[in-house]
């Protein structure tokens, strides 16, 4: 209901990964001040492996603060922690993970969230790709299980080093693997794709890059966006964010996602490494829209 006081379209749910210090509470507030109608954050530290329990308050002014400032969860896209690799290959290392994420999860649940937005892992040479990505899939199996209601959002990564996800294809592979279909999804982050090869950049790379994701993933799965350009070259392998307009991406490729009815309804989340320039930011994706 107040996603009425945003003057221009209200199908694109845009806003950026806000801070949570202090609280959860405090996400949904930090993302209203910037003017955002969607946010992500971390539910705890996110350099850590454990975390106290949420407060029962804390959950309780989450939830009252989203509904006054009108975000339901479809304009919420939580991260997990950088620690966890659902991909290990060692047994104590992988159980340490599975059991952070499944904590993860059940945060999610507790804050009335629908998704979870994690990076599918590496394989740190212990095995195979291929197998690395069966020990993903797994994992993710073995979560859902003893989880309701959340779905498990897998994010395309750059594919540094050892790092799982960077093609359309191993994304489709731990999908095909999950046993419920219906809560697992991905996130495509815009400077990932460009690092990892697929050239969002010029109109005819944007084209075939979502039509290959049409017949290789599907837009049913798309859960999120990540909204960043980049500081490194198409194909670089490298995660480099950099702000909108100003990176080797340019501007034209956000417009066009602006533009463009297939983003509408999910999260589009900026992680540009200026958090001062998030409002502009997000003011001028909100007129290029349509
Ligand atoms: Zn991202
Ligand atoms: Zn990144």
């Amino acid at each position: 209901m107040k996603k009425e006081s945003f003057s221009t379209n209200n199908r694109k749910y845009i806003g950026a990964h806000v801070s949570a210090s202090g609280g959860v509470e405090n996400a949904p507030v930090n993302a209203a001040a910037i003017g955002a109608n969607a946010f992500a954050l971390f539910t705890k530290n996110q350099r850590q492996w454990t975390a106290k329990p949420l407060e029962k308050e804390s959950i309780r002014k989450f939830r009252n603060s989203c509904e006054k400032l009108g975000f339901t969860p479809a304009q919420i896209l939580p991260h997990d922690s950088y620690l966890i690799n659902l991909g290990h290959q060692e047994k104590s290392a992988l159980e340490k993970s599975r059991t952070a994420f499944l904590e993860e999860m059940k945060r999610c649940e507790q804050l009335g969230l629908d998704r979870l937005n994690f990076h599918p892992g590496s394989h740190l040479n212990l095995a195979s790709a291929d197998s690395a990505l069966k020990t993903v899939a797994e994992s993710i199996n073995r979560v859902l299980d003893k989880t309701n209601g959340v779905t498990a959002v897998l994010e395309n990564t750059a594919g540094q080093g050892t790092n799982l996800g960077y093609t359309l294809e191993q994304l489709a592979a731990i999908i095909s693997l999950v046993e419920d279909k219906v809560r697992v999804g991905v996130c495509i982050d815009t400077c990932h794709a460009y690092s990892a090869g697929y050239d969002l950049k010029s109109v005819n790379g944007y084209q075939q890059t979502w039509k290959h994701f049409h017949s290789v993933i599907g837009f049913s799965y798309l859960k999120g966006m990540h909204l960043n350009d980049t500081k490194k070259e198409l194909g670089s392998r490298v995660d480099r964010h950099e702000l909108l307009g100003k990176g080797s991406l340019g501007a034209d490729v956000f417009e066009r996602i602006m533009k463009d009815h297939r983003f509408d309804g999910i999260p589009l989340i900026l992680e540009t490494p200026d958090e001062k320039a998030w409002a502009e930011e997000i003011r001028w994706l909100r007129s290029v829209a349509e």
